[in-house]
């Protein structure tokens, strides 16, 4: 379905022939449909879907833009959100597809606004976007002039919404691939800019993220990080007992003196702190795109400073840093 050729050769030119050879077999692996109970009939839903012409394509704009709703005809706009909705629950985003504004779980937008001005312009840089979602930021980095951006993900319905988008705004540099940054090759040593956002307080061995990061990163490449944090000194982090906001997979969230001691241990250089922002309501919330539950049902009902479990809620930190 999507054509790969373009990225296999910029990794051969970029001397990263390990990678390049062994990505085929990773993504028909992940694609492997005896693995994965409905991922079948994603791909064909996709498949079936018809060219939809536009001239209309927006990527530097709040909601990510391809098509109007005047492109279509009503039945077919209605086909078109039908299938939309089959990939429920929509989290990242939003998205405006020929008209149907796609109002996720998050103003993903918002997160991008906060780092858009303090990163190095993306023109002619090559961008690893690690946990991307659906590839909302991804698209984002593309539409900031970047030569090309690989996301990498390992949930599948992540990455069927990411080439759904993608049929719907046809061939462009942007790929988002079924992986976890851990089956990514030692040594890549390849992107310009590398962007780890939502992802670090997942990993139960940061430090090792880190690393993996920085070995993903040209020479003097760039690092944009964005995790959750809580307020305090050098030294101090938390590792919450069990869940944290209901989460299960939730290990260090560290001060961010914390954390950039992290960085400078591992080795990154030119290391600021760009922005710190509690998460609101406002900012996570379901919607008819996104029908869980959310934040407002992860704090506790008298105090939204505390999770449901009594840690300190939700809070951000982006930090912009360089590989040596
Ligand atoms: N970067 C996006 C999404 C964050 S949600 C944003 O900031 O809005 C975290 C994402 O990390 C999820 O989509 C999840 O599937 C993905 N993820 C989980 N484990 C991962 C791993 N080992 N490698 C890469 N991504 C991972």
């Amino acid at each position: 379905m999507i054509d790969y050729q373009p990225l296999y050769n910029i990794l051969l030119d970029a001397k990263a022939d390990a990678w390049a050879n062994l990505l085929p077999g990773q993504i028909a692996s992940a694609f492997n449909t005896n693995k994965h109970g409905t991922l079948s009939q994603w791909q064909s839903a996709i498949k079936n879907l018809p060219e939809l012409p536009t001239t209309h394509r927006l990527l530097d704009a709040d909601a990510v833009q391809t098509g109007q709703a005047n492109d279509l005809s009503e039945a077919d706009r209605m086909e078109l959100e039908q299938l939309l909705r089959t990939l429920h629950p929509w989290r990242k985003g939003p998205y405006n597809l020929f008209g149907i504004n796609i109002d996720t779980e998050w103003r993903s937008d918002w997160k991008w606004d906060r780092l858009k001005n303090h990163i190095t312009p993306l023109n002619h840089r090559l961008v690893l976007d690690v946990g991307c979602g659906n590839g909302y930021h991804c698209w984002r980095m593309l539409g900031a002039g970047a030569k090309m951006v690989v996301g990498i993900d390992p949930l599948l319905l992540n990455v069927m919404q990411f080439q759904l988008i993608r049929k719907l705004h046809g061939e462009a540099p942007v790929y988002v691939l079924p992986l976890g940054i851990e089956e990514l090759p030692y040594g890549l040593k390849l992107f310009d800019t590398v962007f780890s956002m939502g992802v670090l307080y997942h990993r139960r061995s940061p430090i090792d993220h880190l690393m993996e990061l920085k070995d993903c990163l040209k020479p003097g490449g760039e690092l944009v990080l964005e995790t959750l944090v809580i307020d305090g000194g050098l030294g101090e982090v938390l590792l919450p007992e069990d869940r944290y906001a209901k989460m299960r997979n939730v290990w260090f969230l560290p001060t961010c003196e914390t954390l950039i001691s992290w960085l400078k241990r591992c080795g990154f250089k030119n290391i600021r702190l760009i922005d710190v922002t509690p998460t609101s309501i406002e900012e996570q919330r379901s919607t008819e795109w996104m029908q869980f539950h959310s934040l407002k049902d992860f704090l506790d009902p008298e105090n939204s400073e505390l999770t449901c479990e009594g840690l300190p809620a939700p809070k951000r930190a982006i930090i912009i840093a360089n590989n040596a």
